[in-house]
C-alpha cells in the first residue's frame, strides 16, 4: 500500500506521551518503528495509511503540543507543487528578488582576500550592474594546502563592503557549527556544491531562526531528483521552524561529465528541468561550470536563454592574483558586459 506522509512539528517541551498518542492515532504503535523518522529537534515524519491519516490529522492538529502539521499523499513534496506553473519569489534584504521579472546578477570573489580586495571588488561589481555580492569567508577546498577563507573577520569585510555599497551578501557556510556566526551577517546563506548531500546542514539552514534566505547549490554528482530532495531537508526545516515561505533558491553549476577539458559540465538543460519541477527560483553559475574566464560569458548567456532567474559570477579586480578560482574569475568590465547581455537575452527568453 502507498503510504501518506504526516509530517508533524511539535512544540519542543512535548511530552513523549504525546508521540505515543499521536502514533497510535495514525495507526502505529511506538515511535522506534521505521515508519516514523525524526528530524532535529521534534519534528516527525510518520509513513501512515491513508486511510486512517486524512482523518487523524485533522484530529490530531488542534491538540495541545502540535506546532504544525501536514500531509502529503502521492509523493507531494514542499519544493515540487501540485500545480507547477506556480512560481515562488525569494527575496534578499530590501531590494532583491529572485523570480521575479528582474535577471538577478551577483558579482564578487570566489574568497574574500582582504578588507581592501573585497571593499574594491564590491564597488566595481555594484557600478558593472551587480544586484548582490558574493565572497567566499570560509572556503571549501579541495586541498587542505589552500587558502581556506578569512573566516570570521572575512565576514567582518563583507559587512564592511555592504555598508558602503548597500548590496546585500551571498556567502558560504560550510559547517553547521558556523550557522549562528554566518547568519549574523550574511543577507542570504550559501550552501556549497560539496555540501548539497548534508542533510544536517541543510535542515539546520532551513530551521534557523534567523530565517535566513538560502541559495543551494547542485553537487556535481547529483541528478536532479537529488537536488530537489536537498532542497527538501531545507523546506522541512522553514516548516519546522514555523516560516511559510520557502527562502531558497537553487544554483545550476556544472557536473562532472566526460569532458575532461573543462572544470565542469554546464547543465543548461537542467534549468527548463528544474522549472517544470519546482516553483523555486532557479539560478546559475557560469564561473565553476567553465573553471576558465574564455567560457564564463558563453555559459553564462546560455543560462539565461534557458530561463534562468540571475547569475551568480566571480569576478575580481586583478582575476590572475586571485588566491582561489584565479583562472574563471571576470574583470568588472568583462562582467559588466556579460550582464548587460544575459539580461538581455533573458527578457527575450520570457517573452
Ligand atoms: C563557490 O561558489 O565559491 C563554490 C565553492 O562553489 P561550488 O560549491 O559550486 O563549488
Ligand atoms: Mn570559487
Amino acid at each position: 500500500m502507498v503510504k501518506a506522509t504526516a509530517i508533524i512539528s511539535l512544540e519542543k517541551q512535548s511530552a513523549s506521551s504525546l508521540l505515543r498518542r499521536i502514533l497510535k492515532r495514525l495507526g502505529l504503535t511506538d515511535d522506534t518503528e521505521p515508519l516514523c523518522r525524526r528530524h532535529g529537534d521534534g519534528l516527525f515524519i510518520i509513513q501512515a495509511d491513508p486511510a486512517v491519516a486524512v482523518e487523524a490529522v485533522d484530529e490530531i492538529r488542534i491538540w495541545p503540543g502540535v506546532r504544525r502539521l501536514a500531509l502529503f499523499q502521492n509523493g507531494q513534496r514542499f519544493a515540487q507543487p501540485p500545480d507547477p506553473t506556480r512560481r515562488e519569489t525569494v527575496s534578499v534584504g530590501a531590494e532583491v528578488v529572485f523570480g521575479g521579472p528582474e535577471f538577478v546578477l551577483i558579482g564578487g570573489p570566489c574568497a574574500v582576500e582582504s578588507r581592501a580586495q573585497v571593499m574594491e571588488i564590491a564597488v566595481a561589481v555594484k557600478e558593472a550592474g551587480a544586484k548582490m555580492l558574493r565572497g567566499g569567508a570560509f572556503k571549501p577546498r579541495t586541498s587542505p594546502y589552500d587558502f581556506g577563507g578569512l573566516g570570521r573577520l572575512g565576514l567582518e569585510y563583507l559587512a564592511a563592503a555592504r555598508e558602503r555599497t548597500g548590496l546585500p551578501i551571498v556567502t558560504e557556510v560550510l559547517h553547521r557549527e558556523d550557522l549562528d556566526l554566518v547568519a549574523e551577517t550574511a543577507d542570504m546563506l550559501q550552501i556549497g556544491a560539496r555540501n548539497m548531500y548534508n542533510d544536517a546542514l541543510l535542515f539546520a539552514a532551513g530551521s534557523h531562526p534567523a530565517g535566513r534566505p538560502i541559495l543551494l547549490k547542485r553537487a556535481f554528482g547529483a541528478t536532479i531528483p537529488e537536488f530537489l530532495e536537498a532542497a527538501e531537508h531545507i523546506l522541512l526545516g522553514r516548516f519546522h521552524a514555523g516560516i511559510d515561505e520557502p527562502r531558497l533558491v537553487l544554483c545550476e553549476r556544472g557536473i562532472r561529465m566526460f569532458n575532461d577539458l573543462l572544470r565542469f559540465t554546464f547543465d543548461a538543460a537542467a534549468i527548463p528541468h528544474l522549472k517544470a519541477r519546482t516553483a523555486l527560483p532557479i539560478i546559475a553559475d557560469p564561473s565553476h561550470a567553465a573553471g576558465d574566464r574564455r567560457y564564463v560569458e558563453p555559459l553564462a548567456l546560455t543560462a539565461a536563454a534557458t530561463g534562468a532567474d540571475g547569475l551568480l559570477v566571480e569576478v575580481s579586480q586583478a582575476p590572475e592574483q586571485a588566491l582561489c578560482d584565479s583562472a574563471q574569475c571576470l574583470s568588472a568590465d568583462d562582467f559588466h558586459r556579460l550582464g548587460i547581455k544575459a539580461t538581455a537575452i533573458a527578457k527575450m527568453a520570457r517573452a
